[in-house]
């Protein structure tokens, strides 16, 4: 089976870093596939088979491990005359591409690039600049080159439109602009590039951008365990100007006055490990609940391709809800609920949602502009939902806000003031609210992948996720009624 050394994607991250292009080569094994999300995987998926559809009858080309099969098949389409053949591919001297979306006229071809984003990024121009360079060179005429995006202004309304859910839009003059850096990297790769000596390549804003870098943790072994790259509330640059001063440890920021002063109070709380509790600022902020409280959290799925009426791309959907009620005297009482899979839930969610927080109530979020942003779109697509729902949202206060403020905080939490780092920093030892023992489900985003895949469950498997969901929900309002009873404690400590 032939090697080919480039591919477009191997070419994209060579741009970013050569290093990477070299790690990729020659140490693939000291990759860390923690970066990939493998939920934006099969989004692009999703997105790349539909975008198929706007085109009339498109031949494919089966993915293979042996590319020269791909190249044989695409030869033997393109020889049939096919107009439309996706994953067309082909080779130039070690040069490899596979073409989302291929368009054969007779006076030349056509490149459709599909993103399953929403914008034409920088870096998918070095995309369509590989694939025009590789094919112009291959003896094609490049007559075009589009990239596909999802356009995040369609919203659905009845069968899905495909020529409004799709943004085209034409980048051939800058991927053609591109084509002389295309071909003094491709040489530099082919020729100069010594794959026998590591590059000596300083981390940089590229180990973050356009994608982050599987190989940070290599290229930053020589840092000590605490490290800058692990201050939180910190931004890259901040940290990536310390780094090049030569501040690598926790000690060496805050040795170094002038940088340690700028980043004050941001870093100095994680630095110096103290543990905080303003009193005051806690009793004026709890003095604003009014009980019974109600602690609410949603879980959300964002569709790629919006799948029911007047919904957007990735718009944040709700699927799930957990209402824990607490009273003066320290009962609780908890609601939820979680939609069955395959149909529109949010008219019932939305539904159930104002009669289970009567009017005037007042609602506690973690981090609430994420609860107010669910809440405002329920308001506008059921507007006669809009009185009871724009009430929960006015009522709303955020928990968060004293960890965010540094009010409270406690060097167990590393600088962070979200709820999986706020909890066990205040219950250490509270098996009940540690979300690490929770069976399966123990993250958002493992909630959606979970809610996400609900469809194509047995019912018995459907039924044990139901659990996990319902019992990670419950926790998140639960672990936010016993941080205010922590907060209201400090105050007397
Ligand atoms: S971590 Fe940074 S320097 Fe290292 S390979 Fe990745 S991008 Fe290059």
């Amino acid at each position: 089976m032939i090697d080919f050394n480039v591919s477009k994607s191997r070419y994209v991250r060579a741009v970013q870093c050569i290093k990477m292009y070299w790690m990729d080569r020659v140490k693939p094994e000291e990759f860390d596939d923690s970066v990939m999300d493998e939920a934006v995987l099969e989004t692009g998926n999703e997105v790349g088979e539909l975008a198929q559809k706007l085109f009339d009858n498109v031949s494919v080309v089966e993915y293979s491990d042996d590319k020269l099969q791909m190249i044989n098949r695409t030869s033997e389409y393109i020889r049939l005359g096919k107009r439309y053949i996706a994953e067309a591919s082909f080779a130039y001297k070690g040069r490899f591409l596979s073409v989302d979306i291929l368009e054969v006229c007779d006076d030349g071809v056509i490149i459709n690039e599909v993103k399953s984003s929403t914008s034409v990024k920088d870096v998918y121009l070095d995309d369509a600049a590989y694939q025009s360079y590789v094919l112009s060179l291959s003896g094609f005429n490049v007559k075009r080159v589009n990239v596909i995006t999802l356009n995040s202004s369609y919203v659905r309304k009845g069968e899905l439109d495909l020529t409004q859910l799709f943004s085209v839009t034409d980048v051939t003059c800058q991927a053609f602009l591109r084509h002389q850096s295309v071909e003094q990297l491709l040489e530099f790769l082919s020729q100069d590039l010594d794959l026998t000596v590591e590059p000596d390549v300083s981390v940089a804003d590229y180990c973050f951008s356009p994608y982050p870098c599987g190989y940070f943790g290599y290229c930053t072994r020589h840092l000590p365990e605490e490290n800058i790259f692990m201050l939180k509330n910190v931004n890259k640059k901040n940290k990536l100007d310390m780094y090049n001063r030569g501040l690598y440890s926790f000690s060496d920021v805050i040795n170094e006055r002038v940088v340690f002063s700028r980043l004050r109070p941001v870093v100095k709380d994680q630095l110096l490990k103290e543990k905080i509790i303003d009193k005051k600022e806690i009793g004026r902020f709890v003095s604003k609940f009014r009980y019974p409280l109600y602690y609410l959290d949603f879980e959300t799925i964002q569709y790629a391709i919006p799948p029911y009426d007047g919904m957007k791309p990735y718009q944040q959907t709700p699927f799930q809800y957990s209402l824990h009620i607490e009273y003066e005297d320290g009962r609780l009482e908890h609601k939820e609920y979680l939609a069955s899979d395959g149909f529109d839930c949010r008219e019932q969610l939305a539904t159930r949602l104002v009669n289970d927080i009567p009017k005037g109530a007042c609602s506690v979020a973690y981090n609430m502009a994420f609860e107010k942003g669910v809440i405002r779109d329920l308001a506008d697509y059921f507007p006669y939902l809009r009185d009871e729902l724009t009430d929960i949202y006015d009522n709303m206060l955020d928990l968060m806000i004293p960890f965010k403020n540094h009010w409270y905080y406690d060097k167990e939490m590393q600088g962070s003031y979200s709820i999986k780092a706020v909890l066990p920093a205040l219950f250490p030892d509270d098996y009940t609210l540690d979300y690490e023992n929770l069976e399966g489900v123990k993250r958002g985003d493992q909630a959606m992948a979970a809610f996400r895949k609900m469809p194509s469950m047995s019912e018995e498997e459907k039924q044990q996720v139901r659990n996990q969901l319902l019992e990670y929900c419950k926790l998140d309002t639960y672990a936010m009624v016993m941080i205010m009873r922590k907060l209201k404690g400090a105050i007397y400590e």
